[in-house]
């Protein structure tokens, strides 16, 4: 009897795989029955968990996985990124631009402090780049552009005064190609991927996950399955995350709705689905950009802190900008004088005035004015002024290595200032994995069967708060995403 049931539901499973038909939605292609089962369950439709299924289908064609994505679209993070930090390619092998993985090791090295990289992993994954911007590129990615690469800073004055140079992936069509180019082959290799299906629990019993549980619109359904990966991105678009993973590290972190165009589908949900299996949470910060609460920020190459002391060459690469701003443990200013602005072009001083309007940018009409209006130390910011604009009146380089030419003196009034706020791209906050990407718990045990890749895993690589800069979210996720499929493969042999 229980043979004939089970040859019924088979039989059931099978009419309902049949009943698809291709103009069908991913939506609609949800099951109608309560449990099923699944060799691989995937929880996440961004470039990670694309990277992932994909490779799975590669490495066995007939294995039998699910794509659960809880947006109505896939590629998450990746429609609102430019390009990635990759090794060489066939891309590279065709122009002169290349990075080797010792290139990006020594970039983050420089950028973010050698004690703050896991290079074993980072190697790990950067070794995936060619694999992966190859196969971007036999699936017709266009990388040969005119601007398919150009250096991670276009500065490259400043980079060559400040360190290596990383190049930068950049395809035709920005990265919403490349995420066109995963849906198709999601499509080609028959992934069963299902849109607006939100996972909302594991289920996990000694140690070794058992199945998750789904809710769509209308209906909610359990997978049984012998791995699931998490690929569920940051929080970047959940602000008291950002706010609690960044308490006392950053001024200015936005708490409210990301005020960057951001991911929807960026909140964190890997923090509960994994709470009450002990997995540690490492890392701390955002993929931050030092910029304005009104966005934009004021021509100034003056900026100080509540002590009334500059800090950096404000003329540096803007993710240097940005960690030194980071480093403070006080707000930062921009201040700029009418001077300056009078010498700026029609739309600059245009759109100064817009800011002083909207209130994100205070006008005063002298120093002390300032000081007392931003509680800043005056005795020391005049201090700070005047050795600045002696150095520049004298053509020499005022502290850290500012440009005499590209400085900004502080003389006439009225002054404007601008304090510095962080826009959020990504998040550096995530769960642990060991450098197969399995995920473990506070005594580093696997837990059986479950697997995090992409920016939930993003600590794994580096940590300490501070972002290399762009280009390290897209590409390592990708590399990280393969690199799960892989040992998911060797784990379930
Ligand atoms: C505005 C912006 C600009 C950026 N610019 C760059 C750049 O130029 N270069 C760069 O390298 N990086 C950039 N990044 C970062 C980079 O895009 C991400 O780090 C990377 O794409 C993350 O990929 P992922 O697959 O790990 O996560 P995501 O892209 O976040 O994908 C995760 C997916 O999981 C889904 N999901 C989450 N929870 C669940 C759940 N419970 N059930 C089902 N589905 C779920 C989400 O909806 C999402 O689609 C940028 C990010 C943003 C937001």
């Amino acid at each position: 009897m229980r043979r004939f049931t089970k040859a019924l539901t088979g039989l059931a499973a099978l009419c309902i795989v049949l009943s698809f038909t291709a103009s069908e939605s991913a939506e609609n292609r949800t099951p109608n029955n309560s449990d099923e089962t699944a060799d691989v369950v995937i929880v996440g439709a961004g470039v990670s968990g694309e990277m992932a299924a994909l490779e799975l289908k590669a490495q066995n064609p007939n294995i039998k996985l699910v794509l659960l994505e809880k947006q109505a679209t896939t590629g998450g993070s990746l429609r609102y990124s430019s390009g990635y930090i990759g090794t060489s390619s066939k891309l590279s092998r065709k122009s002169f631009n290349t990075n080797t993985v010792d290139d990006v090791l020594a970039f983050l090295d420089n950028c973010i402090g050698k004690e703050n990289v896991n290079h074993a992993f980072v190697r790990r994954l950067y070794d995936l780049s060619e694999y992966v911007t190859d196969n971007f590129i036999t699936w017709g990615v266009d990388f040969d552009g005119a601007n398919a690469t150009r250096a991670q800073d276009p500065h490259q004055e400043r980079w060559t005064r400040e360190g290596r140079q990383l190049w930068y992936y950049m395809p035709a069509g920005r990265t919403n190609a490349i995420a066109n180019v995963l849906e198709d082959q999601l499509k080609k290799q028959k992934v069963d991927l299902r849109l607006n299906a939100r996972v909302t629990d594991l289920i996990i019993a000694d140690g070794k996950v058992l199945s998750v549980k789904v809710q769509t619109k209308d209906k909610s359904y359990t997978i049984n399955t012998k791995a699931v990966l998490l690929a569920t991105g940051g929080f970047s678009s959940k602000g008291d995350l950002v706010k609690k993973m960044t308490a006392g590290m950053y001024k200015n972190v936005p708490t409210g709705p990301n005020p960057y165009a951001s991911n929807p589908g960026a909140t964190g949900d890997i923090f509960g689905l994994v709470e009450k299996l002990g997995v540690p949470t490492i890392g701390t910060g955002v993929m931050a950009y030092a910029g304005s609460l009104g966005g934009g920020s004021i021509p100034s190459r003056f900026y100080v802190n509540q002590d009334g002391k500059r800090y950096m060459d404000e003329y540096s690469w803007g993710y240097n900008i940005t960690f030194q701003t980071q480093k403070n443990t006080t707000n930062c200013y921009r201040l700029l004088d009418t001077t300056v602005l009078n010498g700026q072009s029609a739309g600059a001083k245009a759109s100064v005035a817009a800011k002083v309007k909207a209130g994100t940018v205070t006008k005063y009409n002298s120093i002390d004015e300032l000081a007392k209006g931003l509680s800043i130390n005056a005795a020391q910011l005049k201090q700070t002024i005047a050795a600045y604009n002696a150095a520049v009146d004298a053509g020499q380089s005022p502290e850290f290595g500012l440009p005499a030419g590209k400085a900004t003196p502080i003389k006439d009034g009225p002054f404007y200032a601008e304090q510095i706020a962080y826009t959020t791209a990504g998040s550096l906050v995530s769960i642990k994995t060991d450098d197969n990407a399995r995920v473990v718990t506070g005594n580093l045990q696997p837990v059986r069967g479950l697997y995090a890749s992409g920016e939930c895993a993003i600590s794994n690589q580096f940590w300490g708060g501070l972002y290399a800069g762009s280009g390290f979210g897209v590409g390592s996720s990708a590399y990280n995403g393969v690199l799960a499929a892989r040992t998911i493969v060797s784990d379930l042999k």
